[in-house]
């Protein structure tokens, strides 16, 4: 155990997937109970069931954080059994797809909207109340570098990035008050499953032109390797542990240098 999170309650979105799952189990680890919020039910059970392999506790619960009475489903779920959220890991994304901008699919362009900003702003807009009303709780949304910086052949998912770091800081302005932090990790590139639709919507379905994407890639950090899921996790930890009070509305790097 790194951080004491004994008696907190927290909830993960997209938990079946590669950073949500590291994070869940960084989080029951150190003694918090999880919420596993995610569309898939098979990844986000096997994160379930993970946790608990592991001595820790956890439960599903299936929503599309595009939807908002499925957030406010998982909200009031939430408080229903075990009384109060004190983190809140807003971290569902999407990659969307990788074509220059002029070829971009508006409907898929919309689709990422609504799962990399939409739902963050749901995930938000329904979780600080009983935070505020708590006046206590920590929320890390996860953006990437793909907000700070140009995403050639990925238009929606850096704009949707950027966006995440807007309302990161308007958030964090607004509930700071209240003694609850909002804060963003911006992760460069991560081994989950996402980096694999990337490398292969890069090498065109071709798998050794994906396996040069990868390799790519990784060369763009100094270190020359991506980030495991888990170096990504342990950030988030800090950030919503008793160790970061003063941390509010910030963004977070990570990615190597
Ligand atoms: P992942 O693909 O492994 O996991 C994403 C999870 O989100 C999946 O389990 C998926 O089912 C879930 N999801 C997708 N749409 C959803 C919806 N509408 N409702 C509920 N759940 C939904 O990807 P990951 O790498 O773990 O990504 C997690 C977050 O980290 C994302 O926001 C992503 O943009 C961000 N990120 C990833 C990287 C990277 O290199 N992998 C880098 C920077 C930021």
């Amino acid at each position: 155990q790194k951080f004491d999170f004994t008696d907190k309650v927290a909830i993960v979105t997209g938990a079946g997937g590669g950073i949500g799952r590291a994070a869940s189990l960084a989080l029951a680890g150190n003694g918090a109970k999880v919420v596993v919020v995610d569309l898939s039910e098979e990844a986000g059970n096997e994160t379930v069931k993970q946790v608990q392999a592991n001595g820790g506790e956890a439960v599903f619960i299936k929503a599309d954080v595009t939807k908002e009475e499925d957030i406010q489903g998982y909200v009031a779920q939430t408080v229903d059994k075990f009384g109060k959220i004190d983190i809140f890991l807003n971290n569902a994304g999407w990659e969307g797809k990788i074509v220059p901008l002029v070829e971009y699919p508006t409907e898929a362009f919309d689709r990422l909207m609504a799962i990399n900003v939409r739902g963050v702003f749901l995930g938000l807009k329904h979780v600080l109340p009983q935070m505020i009303a708590q006046k206590s709780g920590a929320i890390v949304n996860t953006a990437s570098g793909a907000g700070l910086l140009a995403t050639p052949n990925m238009v929606a998912y850096g704009a949707s990035k950027h966006a995440v770091l807007g309302m990161t800081k308007t958030a964090g302005v607004e509930a700071a008050p209240y003694g609850v932090r909002v804060n963003a990790v911006c992760p460069g590139v991560v081994n989950t499953q996402m980096m694999r639709s990337i490398e292969s919507g890069f090498g065109k379905g071709n798998q050794e032109a994906a396996e040069a994407a990868r390799q790519q890639m990784a060369n763009t950090t100094p270190d020359g390797r991506y980030a495991e899921a888990e170096e990504i996790a342990n950030l988030m930890m800090y950030l919503v542990s008793d160790l970061s009070t003063h941390i509010v509305g910030q963004e977070f790097v990570i990615d190597g240098g």
